[in-house]
């Protein structure tokens, strides 16, 4: 066995082939198992052993005669040894990146020194060690370090006696205390006094060899905060696997808990509501039911959750569905949308819906929520007051009928009455005495006060069965002017002053507003005191009306009656005191009203009164 050469490098003269001990160790040094080399001054590879020819990659032939350089990924330190050798130092455990055969980028370390004979440089001796296994391993520590650095969770470890041994960015951030502050102190630091024999307690099972999985407790920051934090203790080994420490992951979960509770908030109002609050999923999935839809559906959860939601729809509306789908698909609202829905037990429903779209964290739409109230009640209050209102406008037809044939029909034995009343009275002239006399003068001034009674009662159900009233634009001033006329002897009677401001246009079948005016100035006149009347006429704008006022100086109107003078031969005089009818303030009501108008009165006894009428605009 002899170390060969090849062709191209010149013989180097080994071991003599005739001493068994140059065999042996010639034979040792091909096969030890530490990769061997040689080199001129300028790098060029004189030998190398199998084991170096085993970490290149290289067969012999290709190898020797070249120069290291061709092998070596960072020049510069190939330039260094050979720079160093011929210096004569030598080099310890210099690292350096090699490239294989195969491509690949090795780790090694080398050792060298310069042979010299007589002070000539022979070769220099090279041991090159490989170390791409160390090197991986550091690579992955790194790694690790660097995750665990970047955790956005509290990583730590600990002796078996509690005293911190690493502490991470994570630890810093979430504890507040820096790895120099914590490192060597006892864990207790963070303990809470109410939480003190927690510690321990861990300690003790994690030398059991147990592990403590998201255990939440609180725990106290440098700052003197409480925090809410989920704990993951594991128990660390050493190679023979005895326990000697422990790692433990803090996580704050303070936020999450805040989270929860707002979700548990949520989840409660949803639940106390009392409207339906579904959620389905883009199929039409039903995933979530609260209390509201149980009550207006009569399913319960376990019987409609995973159902499509066409289970709560009549036939005649199911085709509804996928429309609805389709524009929540495309991120619209459906707002206040009426519908029909079946019941468990097949009632149908009346009800409001409105959808709208869930979207995921990322704003992608992935279901709808819908919100579902019965209206069915409010239908059917609707129908009802609607028949109601068709009986009471029925009735009241009826009742205006009777009231205006009756004025009509009364009007003709009345007369009969009067006239026969008037022709006894002119027969039995001076021929009865004096009670049959005053007698006979009752009967007449009892017919003649049926036929003003029978008048107004007939001028106010003509307020609402004339449809001959059609609604003009008048001018107030001017029909104040006729009322006016028509008052005249009234007002010169009683010597009334009248003052006035300019009036509006309104619209108002005239003759009505003409007779508004002349029933409360004519009211305003005769309930006067022992002053001369003085009445203001006045308009205003309120709103979307005009406001008139009518206000005298007379004996004003106990509060208590405000009301009551607007009904039907409602009077709070008697005739003897002053004379009427009761109907005046009836009429002027009922036409305000058909208007969309109001009329009330302000009026304290002996004050005089404000009456005031509106008329929309
Ligand atoms: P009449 O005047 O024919 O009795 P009204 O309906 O016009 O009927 O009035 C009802 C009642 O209201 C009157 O009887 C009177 O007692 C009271 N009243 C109306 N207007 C006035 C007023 N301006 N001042 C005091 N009392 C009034």
């Amino acid at each position: 066995m002899s170390l060969q050469t090849p062709a191209c490098v010149s013989p180097i003269p080994l071991f003599s082939e005739d001493s068994p001990t140059a065999k042996q160790l010639a034979d040792f040094v091909e096969f030890v198992g530490v990769a061997l080399r040689w080199m001129d001054e300028t790098g060029t590879i004189l030998w190398a052993n199998q084991a170096e020819l085993d970490l290149m990659g290289f067969t012999r032939e290709e190898y020797l005669g070249r120069n290291i350089a061709d092998f070596c990924v960072d020049q510069n330190v190939i330039a260094d040894i050979l720079r160093r050798l011929k210096n004569d130092e030598r080099i310890h455990d210099l690292q350096a990146r090699v490239r294989r055969r195969d491509g690949c980028i090795g780790y090694v370390a080398i050792d060298s020194s310069a042979y010299r004979e007589n002070g000539r440089f022979v070769h220099s001796r090279c041991v090159t060690r490989d170390m791409s296994k160390e090197r991986q391993m550091a690579e992955v520590q790194e790694r690790l370090a660097a995750i665990i650095d970047s955790s956005d969770d509290a990583i730590l470890s600990k002796d078996l006696n509690g005293i911190i041994q690493s502490w991470n960015r994570g630890a810093e951030r979430i504890f507040g205390y820096t790895a120099e502050e914590m490192i060597g102190k006892s864990i207790s630091v963070l303990a809470i006094p109410e939480r003190a024999d927690e510690i321990p307690d861990i300690l003790a099972r994690i030398l059991k060899g147990e592990r403590v999985d998201h255990y939440e407790t609180r725990r106290r920051a440098k700052d003197g905060r409480i925090i809410a934090v989920s704990l993951t203790v594991s128990p660390i080994r050493d190679a023979s696997g005895t326990i000697i420490g422990a790692s433990k992951v803090a996580r704050d979960i303070g936020e999450q808990k805040r989270l929860s509770e707002v979700h548990e908030l949520l989840a409660a109002i949803v639940e106390s509501s009392d409207d339906a609050i579904i959620s389905k999923d883009l199929n039409g999935i039903i995933r979530s039911w609260n209390r509201g839809a149980e009550r207006l559906f009569g399913y319960k959860p376990g019987e409609i959750l995973g159902r499509h939601i066409s289970t709560l729809c009549p036939p005649a509306v199911v085709d509804e569905i996928p429309n609805i789908l389709e524009r929540i698909q495309r991120g619209e609202r459906v707002d206040h949308y009426e519908t029909k829905r079946l019941t468990k037990d097949g009632r149908i429903l009346t009800v409001s819906l409105t959808v709208s779209p869930i979207r995921d964290s990322s704003g992608v739409v992935i279901g709808a929520s819908k919100v579902a109230r019965d209206m069915t009640e409010r239908d059917r209050q609707e129908t009802a007051l609607r028949e109601v209102n068709a009986a009471l406008s029925r009735s009241n037809e009826d009742l205006q009928q009777f009231a205006y044939s009756a004025s009509h029909d009364l009007r003709e034995p009345l007369r009969m009455v009067a006239a026969y009343s008037e022709l006894l009275k002119m027969e039995l002239e001076g021929k009865l005495g004096q009670p049959g006399e005053q007698y006979i003068g009752y009967m007449m001034e009892g017919a003649l006060r049926m036929e003003q009674l029978l008048d107004d009662l007939k001028a106010y159900t003509r307020v609402s069965t004339d449809d001959s009233h059609p609604t003009e634009v008048v001018n107030a001033d001017e029909v104040l002017d006729k009322a006016l006329v028509n008052l005249q002897t009234a007002i010169s009677e009683s010597g009334a002053s009248i003052s006035r401001s300019a009036l509006p246009e309104v619209r108002i079948f005239g003759v009505q507003l003409e007779q508004l005016f002349q029933n409360l100035i004519g009211n305003a006149i005769r309930y006067r005191g022992r002053e001369a009347p003085r009445v203001e006429i006045s308009a205003s704008r309120d709103g979307n009306a005009w406001k008139f006022s009518v206000r005298d100086n007379g004996i004003g109107i106990d509060p208590r009656y405000k009301e009551q003078i607007f009904g039907i031969f409602k009077r709070l005089h008697s005739k003897a005191e002053y004379p009427g009818t009761g109907m005046g303030l009836a009429i002027c009501q009922r036409i305000v009203e058909r208007l969309g108008g109001q009329i009330r009165v302000d009026s304290q006894l002996g004050h005089g009164s404000t009456f005031y009428f509106t008329i929309p605009v």
